[in-house]
């Protein structure tokens, strides 16, 4: 027997011996490696004398050939083995109930905000979106707080890198840029948003959190239209039989300026825990928009009057669902965000 025969057969019932994937792969670095039997038999033909080269290329190239499908044969049977293995050991009881997908939610303030959106715009308010970076000059000088006005201190606020530009502390920047949009047409809109503040963080104020600011401008509006459209909606918030109350306040950019009182939600005007015993809850504060805010929009308040009010969606949520602690909407709780 020639040494390629042995090497042959050698081989072939070596590749027997091989039990799994990673044996014929053993075997096929063995054989056909860099380091392997076959590429040292063949480089044998460069020392042979010329006349028994041939034949003895032809036959290696032979051997070469057969082992090469006989390992290929072996691998593929191996991997249509361990497949069968694989389906009979795994069992799939597709009768077995599926996993249900965890579906996701609005967060409990942007329900909030969308149920307060729908309230006002049965009530024919349009939406109007402002941005959250202002300028200085929107944010305070223009809703009548010039530079050094003292009513600035009613907010701390988070300056930028860039002198001027800062995080807006409320939404009513965006009054005055819907009003130099549309004057000298009439307006009904809200303006819902997020605003920043430099506040310590406690169970009552966050540094983020969404108001929802309301301009109604008009030739004709007056003091009882902003009562109206407020009991209006504390009616369709928190129930039919909400009475609203209104007290004097201050405001830099109304006058005059108010604070919106509504019954207690728990006990109806009687005292308890949530009301502190007023039997009062303070829902949002509101105002005859100042002449001079008037004027930096673009109308002539010998003309024009309207009313603005602002409330804020957490403060809302909070009543309307008993939260003590307004930390817990931007704690991304999941035990907490996903009872609403
Ligand atoms: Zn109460």
């Amino acid at each position: 027997m020639s040494e390629l025969e042995s090497l042959k057969r050698r081989a072939l019932d070596d590749l027997k011996t091989a039990l799994d994937e990673v044996g014929l792969r053993e075997w096929n670095s063995r054989y056909f490696g860099k380091a392997g039997e076959i590429l040292a038999a063949l480089k044998i033909v460069g020392s042979l004398p010329p006349e028994a080269r041939k034949e003895y290329g032809q036959q290696a190239n032979q051997v070469k050939v057969e082992l090469t499908q006989a390992y290929e044969t072996a691998l593929a049977e191996q991997k249509q083995k361990s497949l069968e293995n694989s389906l009979s050991a795994e069992k799939l009881d597709i009768t077995l109930p599926g996993r249900p997908p965890r579906p996701g939610r609005l967060h409990l303030a942007t329900q909030t905000l969308r149920d307060i959106q729908a309230i006002f715009a049965e009530m024919g308010f349009q939406v109007f979106r402002s941005r959250e970076i202002e300028s200085d000059e929107f944010n305070f000088a223009l809703l009548n707080m010039p530079e050094h006005h003292p009513a600035r201190d009613m907010w701390d606020t988070f300056h930028t890198t860039t002198p001027g530009v800062i995080l807006r502390t409320h939404t009513s920047p965006g009054q005055i840029h819907v009003m130099r949009k549309f004057h000298p047409e009439p307006i009904r809109v809200i303006l819902p948003g997020m605003c920043y503040r430099y506040e310590a963080i406690t169970t009552r104020s966050e540094i983020m959190f969404h108001q929802v600011e309301g301009l109604v401008i008009g030739t004709s509006v007056s003091m009882t239209d902003l009562k109206g459209t407020i009991t209006a909606f504390a009616q369709k918030m928190f129930g039919d039989n909400r009475k609203v109350r209104i007290r004097s306040s201050y405001f830099p950019f109304t006058e005059p300026s108010i604070e919106v009182d509504m019954d207690c939600i728990v006990c109806a005007g009687k005292g308890c825990s949530l009301c502190k015993k007023s039997g009062w809850l303070e829902i949002m504060g509101a105002g005859m928009v100042h002449p001079e805010v008037l004027r930096n929009g673009g109308y002539d308040p010998a003309k024009f009057t309207g009313f603005a009010f602002g409330m804020g969606p957490e403060r809302i949520a909070m009543l309307r669902h008993a939260i003590v602690d307004i930390r817990e909407f931007w704690a991304n709780d999941l035990r907490f965000l996903s009872q609403f």
